[in-house]
């Protein structure tokens, strides 16, 4: 049966590498980190995101500062307080926890965020960067997914992965690192004719559809690499991923749990980042 990938000891381990960093870099550069996360509404999922993001900020030593807007705040408000933190030189991240309010168009967003700020790295000129090989700040789910394969040494180069969904902040960025890494990749969605085909051939999947039980254990090939982004909510509250488990953990070689796989990596990674960006504004 498959070796388990705990990503929640990665994360913590990554954590830890990032806080002595901090210490020594505290002592040379006078003010802290600083990430601002701004969350609308009352989301209960985002309000737990935003949580750990806040509390990964603590443990770390990175100063979190907290924009809790009600859900009827206008686009022009929103991007007016971005404007504001684009120009405060003591921000280094910017942060704006999805899902938006209807009356917001993400992409204007997102555009907003200076750049070099853009910590979650959902920027166009970011996800140009990582397009073109020359990555800056990359979106934290499909970095901190690169960084667990690395960490069990699983040598990327060459082979065949398939990435099921698309989106702009973690399939389609999931597909250029793993091309970066030297993978043959396959992105497959919900127009894809056939997915257990894709699925039976490939050596690493990464599942990011956000659907429960999509992915059958039994496509799963023999010894392949499974690495499961979704997070769906069971009716028992519970959650679990797009990739059927039970079965599929019997078939892999390397796995990943819902919870404690990938969800830990991503808010380290987005420690990471806001430390990488800390260290771009005060060239350390
Ligand atoms: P999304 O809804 O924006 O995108 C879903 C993608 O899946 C689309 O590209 C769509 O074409 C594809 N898809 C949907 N149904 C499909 C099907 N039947 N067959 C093949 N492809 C299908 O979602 P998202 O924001 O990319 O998030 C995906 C999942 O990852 C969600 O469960 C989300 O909660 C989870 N997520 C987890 C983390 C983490 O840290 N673990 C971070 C972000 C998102």
């Amino acid at each position: 049966s498959a070796k388990i990938i705990n990503g929640k000891q990665i994360a913590e381990t990554l954590l830890l590498e990032i806080k002595q960093e901090l210490v020594s870099l505290q002592t040379i550069h006078q003010r802290p980190p600083t990430l601002a996360v701004i969350l609308l509404g009352e989301d209960p999922a985002s309000a737990i995101y935003v949580r750990n993001k806040r509390r990964a900020c603590e443990q770390v030593g990175i100063r979190s500062l907290s924009y809790n807007l009600p859900d009827t705040t206008t686009q022009a408000e929103l991007l007016a307080l971005i404007a504001q933190l684009n120009q405060d030189d003591t921000v280094d991240g910017i942060l704006v926890q999805s899902p938006l309010p209807e009356q917001i168009e993400e992409a204007a967003v997102i555009a907003q965020i200076d750049a070099s700020k853009d910590v979650d790295g959902f920027h166009p000129y970011n996800i140009g960067r990582l397009a073109v090989r020359e990555p800056t700040l990359r979106s934290c789910t499909p970095f901190g997914v690169i960084h667990l394969l690395r960490h069990c040494n699983i040598e990327l180069k060459g082979l065949d992965a398939v990435v099921v969904g698309v989106s702009n902040h973690v399939g389609r960025p999931m597909v250029l690192e793993l091309l970066l890494a030297g993978c043959t990749v396959t992105a497959c969605h919900r127009h894809t004719k056939d997915l257990a085909a894709n699925i039976a051939r490939a050596d690493l999947v990464v599942a990011a559809a956000g659907k429960a039980g999509l992915i059958k254990g039994e496509w799963i090939k023999l010894g392949a690499i499974v690495v499961d982004i979704g997070i769906n909510r069971m009716a028992d509250g519970g959650l679990c991923g797009d990739v059927d488990y039970a079965v599929a953990s019997t078939r892999a070689g390397w796995i990943t749990p819902v919870p404690g796989g990938v969800g830990p990596m991503t808010v380290a990674t987005l420690m990471r980042n806001t430390l990488q960006a800390f260290r771009q504004h005060v060239g350390a």
